[in-house]
């Protein structure tokens, strides 16, 4: 089954596992932009082995870019209501997002856990979630936020908390060049920002025995 995005101006169409089948990105003038750049970097766009390049960059931002015609809510909508009154933790959520300062990727993992109020979803959702937030031009501290406020808002939860860690290829290759450095952030909501030991709870289902050594 195909189902429109509900995005306002998307003519992006997304089969059920959320795989992009057509977007709205302008592939032809990515192509003309990075031709562009390539001209101003001092090459030669036309020299044999860049004559693809631009179509192929402009097919590589259509995928890495996808997460902006896509609601991440719509893998909110489908909840069951369960008397389950204890953490719901999804650990090591593997992604990759670009970073819209310099354009170049960020990867890590999230974990989220949450404490439901009657409200339990799928946990494929919670990747889901992750995937169509990082699939857009980032900031990994916002990306913590959003994907915190997204749960709450939509699953009316009695806690969310988010932690993503996640290498950015700009500190390594670039700058201060530290390559393996890695940039932890988090969002508290709810009970895990208002209860020390909630808190301490979901960070210890989150880092386990391995909290210590990662100080
Ligand atoms: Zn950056």
């Amino acid at each position: 089954m195909k189902h429109e995005s509900p995005t306002a101006g998307s003519r992006c169409l997304a089969d059920d596992d959320g795989q992009i089948v057509s977007s709205s990105v302008d592939l032809p003038r990515i192509e003309r932009a990075v031709r562009e750049i390539l001209a101003a970097v001092g090459e030669n766009p036309d020299r044999e082995g860049l004559l693809e390049t631009p179509a192929r960059v402009a097919r590589m931002y259509a995928e890495l870019f996808s997460g902006l015609s896509q609601d991440p809510r719509e893998h909110l909508q489908k909840f069951f209501i369960e008397k389950y009154d204890e953490i719901v933790l999804v650990r090591d959520i593997s992604f990759n997002s670009m970073c819209e300062h310099h354009m170049l990727p960020f990867m890590g993992r999230a974990h989220i856990g949450y404490l439901p109020n009657g409200r339990v979803i799928g946990l494929s959702k919670l990747a889901r979630v992750v995937e169509v937030v990082s699939k857009r031009p980032q900031v990994q501290e916002r990306m913590t936020e959003e994907i915190a406020n997204l749960l709450v808002e939509e699953l009316d939860a009695k806690g969310v908390a988010v932690v993503i860690e996640a290498t950015h290829s700009c500190m390594a290759i670039r700058g201060v060049r530290k390559p393996g450095s890695v940039c932890v952030t988090s969002a508290m909501k709810g009970v895990f920002r208002a209860n020390l030991s909630s808190r301490s709870e979901v960070m210890t289902l989150i880092y386990g025995n391995s909290l210590g050594s990662r100080s």
